[in-house]
């Protein structure tokens, strides 16, 4: 007889999703975000230090909180840039809900051996910013928001840059672990936000007081356990104030990388230069989300360059 139990393969309860609520005595609106596969399937082709990949599931977490909030078609980007050792956190969610994640460490620089909550985002990333973008093709105009690190956790700075930009009072709770039965990485955020245009009386700051305390509540233990369900927790939190749940949203680990993608971002630099890039007779390209390969050869490229020039139009 062999246990199973403890294989990477194990699946639990946790999810993979977005759970929009709201608290209808409360003014308030929220989502609870929940990431174990997706999370795993992003960091596993990479050797990523394990703060590194717990800082990743907390972009990922944030960028579902965050980019599920808009109506859009099309790609919400978090990008969270610094000059200190993590020079590069970056994360997007697709309208279909399709999530990816990558991260850069600055070269040449270690990252501390600390747990959770023992270092802060300026430590790590130092000074930067913080960018949201919203791509809906080349034909709508981008929005982008942008706001300097300000903050202790990447919630932090998600919740300053909520208040001072765009006047909204927000409060994000976001925990990323890396240890758990099925031997998967999981992360999980909660966000409440006042409704926009909501009286601001006495009793409405009241309110928002509550949901925030009532938040706070919530220890990271119990918002990675699998045991306890989206709709426990908030029941749990809100019950008294006439908490409301919609459907909940799945995400899924999906790269938008292609073959046709990296031969046309080849194809846009001088041939001359792609030629002299070429070691081995070949030039192979990594995607820096899923670490897939993709090699192009002496002949194949000539024939690429070839093609272009008989029909400088397709591409
Ligand atoms: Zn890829």
């Amino acid at each position: 007889m062999t246990d199973n139990s403890n294989t990477n393969t194990a699946t639990s309860d946790f999810g993979n999703f977005v759970q929009t609520f709201q608290i209808e005595d409360l003014d308030v609106r929220g989502r609870l975000v929940r990431i174990e596969d997706s999370f795993w399937e992003a960091v596993q082709a990479h050797d990523y230090p394990p703060l590194l990949t717990r800082l990743i599931g907390e972009t990922m977490v944030l960028a579902t909180v965050l980019g599920t909030a808009l109506k859009f078609d099309g790609i919400f980007t978090l990008q969270v840039q610094g000059d200190g050792p993590v020079s590069l956190l970056i994360a997007d969610v697709t309208s279909d809900g399709a999530l990816r994640a990558c991260a850069k460490l600055r070269e040449g620089t270690e990252l501390p051996e600390v747990g959770p909550g023992e270092v802060s985002i300026p430590q790590l990333l130092g000074a930067g910013h913080m960018a949201m973008t919203v791509d809906q093709g080349p034909d709508m105009e981008r929005y982008q928001g942008i706001t300097e690190i300000n903050g202790a956790t990447l919630a932090e700075c998600a919740q300053n840059y909520f208040r001072q930009s765009e006047q909204l009072d927000t409060a994000i709770a976001i925990v990323s672990g890396l240890d758990n039965k099925a031997g998967k990485p999981r992360a999980a955020g909660l966000m409440v936000q006042r409704l926009p245009g909501a009286a601001d009386g006495d009793n409405e700051q009241e309110a928002w007081r509550r949901a925030v305390v009532l938040m706070s509540s919530i220890r990271a233990d119990e918002l990675l356990d699998d045991k306890l369900s989206a709709s426990k927790i908030l029941y749990r939190l809100y019950h008294e104030d006439g908490v409301r749940l919609f459907d909940q949203r799945i995400v899924h680990h999906e790269c938008r990388c292609s073959e046709e993608r990296v031969r046309r971002t080849i194809l846009s630099f001088p041939k001359d230069e792609v030629m002299d890039m070429m070691e081995d007779g070949q030039i192979s390209v990594t995607c820096e989300f899923c670490g897939n390969d993709y090699v192009y050869y002496e002949a194949g490229l000539e024939a690429m360059y070839h093609e272009i020039a008989m029909h400088p139009t397709d591409t």
